[in-house]
């Protein structure tokens, strides 16, 4: 095989490799739709760079245009696809000006005044510009990730790429007026491989930022209790224990409320499981509510709750719980018979030093226990104190 036709060949069989992969991808992961921009994109380069060695019977011109089309909309579609990809509006505006503006030019020096160099240098300055449009909308989200951060990086290379390679290649070694021997020129062959590089680089890194994405969203699944929408008991172990460490590094105070809602297997009995579904759901969206962005909330066993305050003492943590089971026993819940009151029995423990999450969630379940028996709809709290480990500030003697 001659080296110009293996060259050739170089790109498009990545590009339709890379378009593949995606496809498959966004074949198992049907609503991340960026992928299946991304298969579309790959795959529409592969095109443009076929179409740039087999003239169609449209003649070459017409046929170098088409290439530059699919070109234009395969850049297009992986602007988008990575922008997209990090919940960031599609730049659609600024995306049409400059391409569109690249393809006018396009045109004018193919029908009106020919000139080959000057056909290059705007095809690349306008992908330049778009590479630059990418690096632009990812610099906010850049410190997100490595993924993010190397995304942007290659978004800036390939800006480079487009306007000093071209720039330095015409300087050296142009004008081109034809395209005899233009294939093995040296421009021709520094922007296969340069791109050829390019493409397997950001290819990968999309193909890393996906598999990131799903473990993200698996491990929210995981953590997650799909009728309450409130983390489980391993999700909210978990957060709770990085609160309690911030907060023992910080010193502030964290408190502990448990919830459970009262003779709650009768209400099962008499109105069904489902209706009792809908109660832990409406249970749950009011502790959320409560609780806010800071506070930790997850439910932790079948009619069982838990909410970790930062910043907040026994008092605090105190008049939350009255505030969540006054309200509560005082609302209804929707499809139970009118009337039906649901109330909840509320456990109370402030952390002491740096006690850990154990301690704490059993001196709220003593707590909760007692309002257990006191009969029910109410607060209870745990007044032991169990012996604190802070080490004391060393005296400052000046
Ligand atoms: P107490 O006031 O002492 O807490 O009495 P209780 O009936 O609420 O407590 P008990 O522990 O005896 O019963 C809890 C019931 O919660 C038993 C179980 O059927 C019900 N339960 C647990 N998980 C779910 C769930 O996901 N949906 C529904 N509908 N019921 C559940
Ligand atoms: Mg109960
Ligand atoms: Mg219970």
């Amino acid at each position: 095989m001659d080296t110009g036709l293996f060259i050739a060949l170089l790109n498009p069989t990545i590009a339709l490799a890379l378009g593949a992969a995606f496809f498959l991808l966004w074949f198992h992961q049907r609503h991340r739709s960026y992928l299946a921009v991304l298969a579309f994109s790959y795959s529409l380069s592969a095109g443009g760079f076929l179409l740039q060695y087999f003239t169609l019977p449209i003649g070459m011109m017409l046929t170098k245009l088409a290439s530059n089309i699919c070109f234009t909309i395969a850049g297009c579609c992986l602007a988008g696809a990575i922008v997209a990809r990090n919940d960031r509006p599609v730049p659609y505006a600024a995306m049409g000006l400059l391409m569109g503006s690249g393809l006018s030019a396009l045109l004018w020096f193919m029908f009106v005044s020919p000139d080959l160099t000057w056909r290059i240098l705007s095809m690349n300055f306008a992908f330049g510009g778009l590479s630059l449009l990418i690096a632009a909308e990812l610099r906010p989200v850049r410190h997100n990730g490595p993924i993010e951060n190397i995304l942007f990086m290659l978004s800036l290379l390939s800006g480079l790429n487009f306007f000093v390679r071209t720039l330095v290649v015409v300087i050296f070694h142009g004008p081109f007026t034809g395209y005899d021997g233009f294939y093995v020129s040296t421009y021709w062959t520094t922007a296969l491989l340069t791109h050829a590089l390019l493409s397997l680089l950001i290819a990968l890194c999309l193909f890393t930022a996906a598999a990131l994405d799903v473990m993200k969203a698996l491990r929210t699944e995981t953590h997650t209790d799909p009728l309450s929408g409130l983390l489980n008991r391993r999700g909210f172990e978990e957060r709770a224990d990085v609160l309690l460490q911030r907060c023992a590094a910080a010193r502030f105070p964290v408190a502990l409320v448990l919830a459970d809602l009262d003779h709650f297997k009768a209400l099962n009995d008499l109105h069904g499981h489902a209706a009792g579904d809908r109660v832990i759901a409406d249970f749950a969206s009011k502790l959320r509510f409560a609780a806010g962005a800071r506070g930790v909330a997850g439910r932790i066993g079948g009619e069982e709750f838990a909410v970790l305050l930062p910043l907040s003492d026994l008092g605090a943590a105190r008049l939350f719980a009255e505030a969540v089971r006054t309200l509560y026993s005082a609302g209804s819940v929707d499809g139970l018979p009118p009337g039906t009151k649901v109330t909840a029995s509320f456990g109370v423990a402030a952390r002491s030093g740096v006690e850990g999450l154990e301690p704490l969630m059993r001196r709220a379940d003593e707590a909760l226990y007692k309002a257990k028996r006191n009969g029910r709809d109410s607060v209870r709290l745990s007044y032991e104190r169990p012996e604190t480990v802070f080490t004391p500030e060393p005296l400052s003697l000046g």
